[in-house]
């Protein structure tokens, strides 16, 4: 079992995690709070571009951990899977703009599409945009997402899907992001861990809510809920990963509360229940 985190010196915090927040404002908040990481969500980028926030974020010192997200490569036409992997490209630069060494895939699904045509397109896709991550110097992490996400957000739900196909596309830019969310059910789990070893290249922490009234908006801080964090660290960190571990809290009742009261909870469950 891994010890207590003594500092918060690997806490990264998702913007969506303070959804309220425009990315000026978490900015200003993450690092008045001493919270040495961001990992930044496309959508917090739209007012200002790539450029300007990347120049912000290096402005206040911040270390960008990841960009979300990418993915979404199945689609019904072949005109609609060129979209998905040209949206992929620009993840990618916007990436490179903001100072993110990764891009996190939520790997994508459509209805009535069978899961493993699904899993072929996003092979494809990967495949279809390792070029221009070479270019750009920009990993890929491939997450694994909640069974209950099977239908229209991910093809991908367990870590032996994702070490499959990190394995066969076998590139160096290639690597999974393990969400306690999304695998603390897998009985495989720690198995999958240690053979995906050092193509972990990020992990993402929150609790499952038990009741969970919303299938999207209510996850729990940690140690409000059933998953055994600190248990799954201990397994991530044997297989070599040491580097920032990033609160991605999606949760209608949290964004309501004062957010700078929930920064400081968000530090105080990092420190108590990671
Ligand atoms: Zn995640």
């Amino acid at each position: 079992m891994a010890e207590a985190l003594r500092d918060c010196s690997r806490l990264c915090i998702h913007t969506i995690t303070t959804k309220p927040w425009s990315l000026k404002e978490c900015i200003e908040e993450y690092t008045r709070a001493d919270v040495p990481g961001i990992t930044v969500w496309r959508d917090v980028l739209q007012p200002l571009g790539a450029d300007v926030a990347g120049q912000m974020l290096r402005d206040a010192g911040l270390e960008v951990v990841s960009l979300c997200r990418g993915g979404f490569f199945p689609a019904e036409t072949e005109a609609a899977r060129g979209e998905a992997i040209d949206d992929n490209r620009r993840a990618i630069d916007e990436a490179a703009a903001v100072g993110a060494p990764l891009v996190v895939l939520v790997s994508g699904a459509v209805p009535g599409m069978p899961l493993g045509e699904a899993r072929v397109f996003i092979e494809e896709g990967i495949a279809a945009v390792l070029p221009h991550a070479e270019a750009a110097g920009v990993k890929l992490g491939i997450e694994p997402l909640h069974p209950m996400y099977a239908d229209s957000r991910s093809a991908v739900n367990t870590m032996t899907q994702a070490n499959d196909i990190v394995e066969s596309l076998n590139h160096p830019l290639v690597g999974v992001t393990v969400d306690v969310y999304h695998l603390w059910w897998d009985p495989n789990l720690q198995r999958e861990i240690r053979r995906a070893g050092g193509r972990i290249i990020s992990f993402h922490v929150c609790d499952w809510l038990s009741p969970t009234r919303d299938m999207l908006n209510d996850r729990g801080l940690m140690g409000e809920g059933c998953i055994d964090i600190r248990q799954i660290r201990a397994w991530v960190e044997g297989a070599g990963f040491n580097g920032y571990i990033e609160v991605e809290i999606f949760s209608n009742e949290l964004w309501c509360m004062n957010q700078r009261v929930y920064l400081e909870r968000i530090k105080e469950a990092f420190l108590k229940s990671v």
